[in-house]
């Protein structure tokens, strides 16, 4: 469905040249979920819009559904863009337009006649699961509802592939979840080929057939998402899957600190994270049970990551320690702890 042969995107920028995409070779086949993954400015964005023909390679091919988009132009490329839909983070919804007529929006633009476009929102509007939604406007619905209508008004005009672009970054966990879902019943029910960036590797392992990692504009390493969790072999894609599997070895870290740690002294807890994982720890750092005696909290971030440290005093009573502790294990970053006398 998707081959992309050489490609490469160049910027030139006031301060010289900006290669944001180097050569990267990709296959995605028809009724794949594909994701890719990399941090902030590894390419992933440019790289979506070159799938999408907003963006047009300065080499390479970028072939997808059978037309190179490199070379298409005017109505070519506007008949080639009816079959590649895409959602993003914050939704892009018309604000005063209502759930249905945001559906019915593309439909519009393509010449569907009115009774037509009304009996196809009906059915999406039941896919997404929005029944009784229809005539609330985006102000009036959750974040989850907003990215509902968003995946509705994408597959108005039945495209052959589904473009996401950080679709669940501002979504909670629960919500994130139940947007997934949804993601893989549309893949499944409509045989929909699924393309997702992403920096969340949760995203990835729960959904994702296939992964490649992006690093410095480059595809470093990709694979089957099971393969890739049992044997990361890139440096950056080990940190990713740690950041799944974290969880369990901050909750090593807490026992540890237990068995080992006499009452009454200072502990440095510092939760290391990536720069945009900085809101999930400064968030964390104010939630930090109080009652276990903070001394001081801090964040700072570097351009290698945010870290948010605390100095806490675990001479509370016992449920409030173990409740910190708890506290800690729940949490998703990776943490370091220091002891101080
Ligand atoms: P990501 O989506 O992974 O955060 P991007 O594709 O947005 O990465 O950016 C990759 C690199 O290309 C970054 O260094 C970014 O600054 C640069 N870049 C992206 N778009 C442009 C643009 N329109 N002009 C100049 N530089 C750009």
């Amino acid at each position: 469905m998707i081959s992309l042969q050489g490609v490469k995107k160049v910027f030139k920028t006031k301060n010289g040249i900006v290669t944001a995409v180097d050569n990267i070779d990709l296959s995605i086949n028809q009724g794949e979920i594909f994701g890719v993954i990399g941090y902030s400015g590894a390419g992933k964005s440019t790289l979506i819009r070159m799938l999408n023909g907003l963006e047009t390679p300065t080499d390479g091919v970028v072939d997808v559904a059978g037309r190179n988009l490199a070379k298409v132009k005017g109505k070519e490329l506007r008949e080639a863009r009816q079959e590649i839909s895409m959602i993003f983070q914050h939704f892009n919804l018309l604000w005063s337009r209502t759930v249905k007529e945001n559906i019915a929006f593309p439909l519009e633009i393509a010449g569907v006649s009115r009774s037509e476009r009304n009996k196809r929102v009906d059915e999406l509007i039941k896919l997404v699961g929005l029944e009784g939604r229809g005539d609330s406007y985006p102000s009036q619905l959750s974040g989850g509802q907003k990215q509902r209508v968003g995946i509705a008004r994408a597959l108005a005009n039945n495209p052959k592939v589904l473009l996401c672009d950080e679709a669940t970054s501002a979504l909670d966990p629960q919500t994130t979840d139940s947007i997934l879902d949804l993601l893989v019943d549309i893949n499944k029910r409509l045989s929909l080929t699924i393309v997702l960036i992403t920096h969340e590797m949760h995203v990835i392992r729960k959904i994702c057939h296939r992964v490649a990692v992006m690093e410095n504009g480059k595809v470093v390493e990709q694979g089957d998402v099971l393969n890739v969790f049992r044997k990361p072999e890139q440096p950056i894609t080990k940190r990713f899957v740690k950041q799944v599997t974290e969880p369990e070895d901050t909750q090593e870290t807490v026992e540890h600190l237990l068995a080992e740690f006499p009452q009454g002294k200072v502990i440095q807890l510092t939760f290391v994270g990536t720069s945009a994982e900085q809101p999930l720890i400064t968030n964390l750092i104010r939630r930090f049970p109080i009652e276990v005696n903070i001394l001081q909290g801090k964040i700072s971030q570097t351009q290698n990551g945010a870290y948010g440290t605390l100095f806490v005093h675990l001479d509370g009573e016992e449920t409030q320690v173990q409740e910190a502790l708890r506290f800690i294990r729940e949490q998703q970053v990776e943490l370091e702890v220091m002891t101080h006398a």
